[in-house]
């Protein structure tokens, strides 16, 4: 049996996961790098958090194998979970415990010190008056905020979060977004899974896409988004640009001194032919995973089996 390559921070291996017949995870490889954040990207029921609860020794797998920091999920499932800062889908707090006395108790089951809870306490604007209140008074949003900020306190090498951003107000998203930055820029590993095509997009570096359990893609963003279709129109003075050397464009409807097309893939021979101070107004609608996502979906009319 092949071991984990020391540089691989995650590695799974033919990895499946039935629930009797249900199979929620299908032969599944894949490898994050260090210093990636990797996003799991898929609707509700695709096998996210099966993944993570299987990565993390929670549930065993039903075939395959794999290694989180070096260490088989089968057998070395303590260790991880020690090492790992882990955000679960829909965190469950305890009610009764203050959000910090709560940070603390979560924070014990590790063996490091919350080095980065103040900093994420502030960036995630969570008022110390707030932290001396129950849980049980929390909204969806705080609770959320206690999840990320337990997950990411000791700040250790790879955090696992499912779904981070669920309950979080777009302000607080954007914080979350930033200090993923930072994390990154610090050699930190994120695994985040997600059904938010723009926040991939935004955040992280490569992305696998799941379907039913099966791994449908597993690229770098900008490959994904490189190859994605882009809407355009254009507006000019005087005679009309010469397009008819530039590969890629489709759907090209011209009205007087207006024009729309569609751009498949690279856009540099385009707007190298369009470059001229003839050229009066521009507008090219960014590429979106939205788009590859649609693709690998499109089969599936809104089914996850
Ligand atoms: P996601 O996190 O992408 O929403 P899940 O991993 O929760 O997906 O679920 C994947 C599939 O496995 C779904 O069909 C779901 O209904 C099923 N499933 C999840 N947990 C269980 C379980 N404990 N018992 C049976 N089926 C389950």
């Amino acid at each position: 049996m092949t071991e984990a390559p020391a540089g691989a921070v995650i590695r799974t291996q033919g990895l499946s996961k039935h629930y009797g017949s249900i199979r929620a995870l299908n032969d599944l490889d894949l490898e994050v790098q260090p210093g990636e954040i990797f996003g799991f990207l898929g609707p509700n029921g695709a096998g996210k958090s099966t993944m993570i609860r299987t990565l993390l020794g929670y549930l065993s797998p039903s075939a395959g194998r794999g290694w989180v920091l070096g260490l088989d999920i089968a057998s070395e499932s303590v260790e991880i979970r020690r090492r790992v800062g882990y955000l679960p889908g829909g965190i469950a707090l305890y009610d009764s415990l203050t959000g910090m006395q709560c940070l603390d108790y979560l924070s014990d089951l590790q063996d490091t010190d919350p080095v980065r809870r103040p900093e994420l306490i502030e960036r995630l604007q969570m008022p110390e008056r707030d932290l001396k209140r129950r849980v049980r008074d929390y909204s969806r949003g705080m609770r959320q905020k206690i999840g990320v900020i337990q997950a990411l306190q000791h700040d250790p090498e790879l955090a696992i979060l499912d779904e981070p951003t669920e309950g979080l107000d777009p302000l607080m998203q954007q914080s979350f977004y930033s200090l993923l930055e930072d994390l990154r820029h610090e050699g930190r590993t994120i695994f985040m899974s997600s059904h938010n095509l723009y926040e991939v997009e935004r955040v992280c570096d490569r992305v696998a896409i799941i379907r039913a359990g099966h791994l449908m893609a597993l690229q770098k963003v900008e490959e994904l988004t490189a190859r994605r279709r882009r809407r355009v129109a254009l507006r000019w003075r005087g005679a009309a640009p010469d397009l008819s050397e530039v590969p890629g464009l489709a759907d090209m409807e011209v009205r007087g001194d207006r024009m729309t097309l569609t751009i498949l893939g690279d856009v540099a021979p385009f707007v190298r032919a369009i470059a001229s101070p003839a050229l009066e107004d521009l507008t090219i609608e960014p590429a979106r995973l939205e788009e590859a996502f649609l693709e690998y979906y499109a089969d599936e009319n809104g089914a996850d089996s």
